[in-house]
């Protein structure tokens, strides 16, 4: 082996990361190893819903490490057993699949949806998704996807993904055939830049398909979960979806994602669908710990308002600096900033202690933990007033 000239070399180099290396994280706030203390509106990628280290997440994992860690996925385990018991009373769905990640869970539904396809619907496999979608990142998922810059990688993708505009309804009708078994999208547009379905599209929608017999799969991977203010964004618009998947959020900053179909569509037989950490007991504690926490009535309302408080500060700072519109439902918003300064803000609020993210060049998206505080959020839009007002006087002076 020859050696790394650097520790950072020893890992492949996927994407561009900040030079400090992350030690502690508790609450809204990460450290990194000199010490700095960061205010996070990240939290892991919408992921951390109670903020770092939770204490229930923490005593969940502990307790459930010294019991028992993976008896192998051919047994039933206690963790496992309650959590989908929990998912199934607290939504539309019936039955449950674990998966390790996002795009894993996305996979068992493009796979769920073609098995429904070959059993019920004379072998129908394709799937209409969205134009800016982000389903992941395995070769499917990337397939399913709508995002511009995937289209020349990894050729050829799977095929049987055709792609409709979103909040336009003509453009879905377009692309259904004999072939069709169902429609994917995300409720809002993570990844794309915080893109809103309207609940009216998505009950239209919901109408349609059931009019032609499709499937609506929603990828509630980053809108589940209490991040929009209700426990699953398809709430909002009162429409109930064959198919869910839950990521992010669901392990409260562990690897947990899960697959939730209603019982007609659950149709998987055995040998279909499987793998070995998949529902392991130590992950379904820790999602369990969280799904306690967050499906509280008083929980929630706390999030939600959280999140028109975060909307409105947004709102106020927009209109101080000339900005646009901000987009988004509960504790996933994003800012427009009109220009493409998204990288240059995230790299100075960076410096002063703050993590915000820049899912496109011309936009900021938060997605801090659900239960941040009012104090937390004016620290954060001080910090972004303080490096705009810096920059409008380097616009003035330039
Ligand atoms: C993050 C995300 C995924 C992928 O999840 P991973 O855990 O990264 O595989 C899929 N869909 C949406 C909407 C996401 O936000």
């Amino acid at each position: 082996m020859t050696h790394a000239a650097h520790p950072f070399d020893a890992l492949m180099n996927i994407t561009a990361r900040p030079q400090a290396v992350f030690v502690r994280g508790e609450g809204a706030y990460l450290w990194d190893d000199a010490g700095k203390r960061y205010l996070d509106f990240m939290q892991g990628w919408a992921v951390n819903c109670l903020g770092h280290s939770p204490t229930v997440v923490a005593e969940a994992l502990a307790a459930q490490a010294k019991l028992l860690l993976t008896p192998s996925p051919a047994f039933y385990n206690g963790p496992s057993l309650k959590l989908a018991q929990a998912l199934v009373e607290k939504s539309c769905f019936d039955q449950v699949f674990f998966a390790n990640s996002g795009a894993e869970a996305n996979e068992g539904a493009i796979k769920l949806a073609r098995k429904y396809g070959a059993k019920y619907k004379n072998g129908a496999f394709e799937i209409i998704t969205f134009e800016g979608g982000f389903h992941g990142r395995t070769l499917a998922t990337m397939s399913a996807s709508g995002k511009k810059a995937f289209e020349p990688l990894f050729e050829p993708k799977v095929s049987g993904f055709r792609k409709a505009k979103l909040n336009d309804l003509d453009s879905v009708k377009a692309l259904i055939s004999d072939n069709t078994v169902a429609v994917m999208l995300e409720p809002i547009q993570g990844e794309a830049g915080v893109w809103p379905a309207t609940d009216q599209f998505l009950r239209e929608l919901r109408a349609l398909t059931q009019e032609h017999g499709l499937l609506l799969i929603v990828d509630e991977i980053q809108t589940g979960m209490g991040r929009t203010g209700k426990l699953f964004h398809y709430e909002h618009a009162g429409i109930e979806p064959d198919i869910m998947t839950l990521g992010k959020g669901i392990g409260g900053g562990v690897p947990l994602a899960a697959l939730l179909a209603t019982e007609h569509v659950s149709c998987f037989e055995h040998g279909d669908q499987g793998g070995t950490f998949n529902g392991n007991p130590l992950m379904c504690a820790a999602g369990l710990a969280v799904l306690e926490e967050v499906s509280k009535p008083e929980f929630l309302k706390a999030a939600a308002d959280a999140g028109l408080f975060l909307e409105s500060e947004l709102q106020k700072l927009s209109a101080r600096h000339g900005l646009g519109e901000v987009r988004g439902r509960g504790l996933l918003l994003a800012l427009d900033l009109k220009l493409p300064i998204g990288a240059a803000i995230v790299a100075e609020a960076l410096a002063d202690g703050v993590l915000i993210n820049s899912p496109q060049p011309d936009a900021l998206r938060f997605m801090p933990a659900l239960n941040v505080t009012r104090e937390e959020i004016s620290l954060m839009v001080d910090c972004l007033d303080a490096i705009l007002v810096k920059a409008g006087a380097a616009r003035r002076v330039a």
